[in-house]
């Protein structure tokens, strides 16, 4: 079938007899988590138009509980940056940012959001993660549909090596970006 597959996270084991279930709240916690990464799109650019291509129905982001795009930053779990970040936008981008309640992911979608891109400018960030810790980068430019299917993947099983469960009672820290913003 298409269904999720959660035996691979250990949340159940059927090569015991009668089926009985274990987990560890790490493996409970990270099963609920990357199967409800809602989206926050930060579209800057041209990226942002094939990003919406990824949300229709052929390549159909709900098959990974991320169909739920928010456009209120309360509400999302990991922001997509698409496209090119200027400096002028770039203190905005930080302040959504920081409006996503932890725990939170981002997305470089793209050459500009990753690294500037072509624009080797006085006036473009030359990667969004001079100013926010980046998860996931994406190469092309712009990135296929495809492409971001497998950002979105890379960044479920970059959850199951979390461990939610040892700061489950304190707050998460923020992470630092790659460097301070210029
Ligand atoms: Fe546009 Fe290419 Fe930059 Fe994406 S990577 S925002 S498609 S110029």
């Amino acid at each position: 079938t298409n269904e999720p597959n959660i035996y691979e996270t250990g949340v159940l084991d059927t090569n015991a007899e009668g089926n009985f279930v274990y987990t560890t709240l790490d493996a409970a916690i990270n099963w609920i988590r990357k199967n409800s990464l809602w989206p926050m799109p930060m579209g800057l650019s041209c990226c942002a138009i094939e990003f919406m291509a990824v949300a229709c129905s052929r390549y159909d982001l709900s098959r990974f509980g991320s169909e739920v795009t928010r456009f209120s930053p309360r509400q999302a779990d990991v922001m997509i940056v698409a496209g090119t970040v200027t400096y002028k936008m770039a203190l905005a981008v930080r302040r959504i940012w920081d409006q996503m309640p932890e725990p939170k992911w981002c997305i470089a979608m793209g050459a500009c959001a990753s690294t500037g891109g072509m624009f080797r400018s006085y006036s473009v960030l030359q990667g969004v993660d001079k100013i926010l810790p980046v998860d996931v980068y994406i190469s092309g430019c712009p990135p296929r549909p495809e492409a971001i299917l497998e950002a979105l993947l890379t960044l479920r099983k970059k959850l199951d090596t979390q461990h939610p469960a040892r700061t489950f009672f304190k707050k998460d820290e923020p992470r630092e970006a790659n460097s301070p913003m210029p």
